[in-house]
């Protein structure tokens, strides 16, 4: 991966948590595992990487839960809103993700790949030509995270 991370700033519905953050706006990608189904309510989620150590909450803090064997989902106590993905283990933050809508200018990403399509649901019909991987791939996904990058 050569994209390189950009600024970005967002913030959940009612303005109470806010952050800053370098995210890889190219490296997007529509997560349909069911934790990401149950957790936004909606078929999908849009999860932006972010460079290992740059996520920084400006104002507030999210509210995290576990909510997978290795994961934990951050979002407003006050609104709900989801905010983040990231590894239950506090030293790992390469995988750290943020919830598209979430940035301030979500119509500067673009997704680049669908992941867990084993659970997309039948109706949930995307016409694009990006690939789609299944649970088993993502490993290898996860190994070409562009957040494992290093800042330059
Ligand atoms: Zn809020
Ligand atoms: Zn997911």
């Amino acid at each position: 991966m050569t994209e390189k991370p950009v600024k970005v700033t967002g913030g959940c519905l009612c303005g109470e948590v806010r952050f800053e953050a370098r995210a890889f706006l190219h490296s997007g990608y529509y997560c349909h595992c069911k934790q990401c189904q149950k957790s936004s309510g909606a078929p999908a989620e849009i999860g932006i990487p972010v460079l290992a150590g740059s996520l920084r909450f400006i104002k507030g803090e999210p509210k995290y839960y576990l909510s997978s064997e290795i994961g934990q989902r951050g979002f407003c106590a006050d609104c709900g809103s989801r905010l983040v993905w990231r590894f239950r283990d506090p030293e790992n933050d390469n995988g750290t993700n943020l919830s598209v809508c979430s940035l301030d200018n979500p119509e500067d990403a673009k997704p680049n790949a669908h992941t867990f399509v084993d659970s997309q649901l039948p109706w949930y019909n995307l016409a694009d030509e990006l690939p789609r991987l299944r649970s088993e791939d993502d490993s290898d996904f996860l190994e070409s995270f562009p957040g494992k990058q290093t800042d330059p």
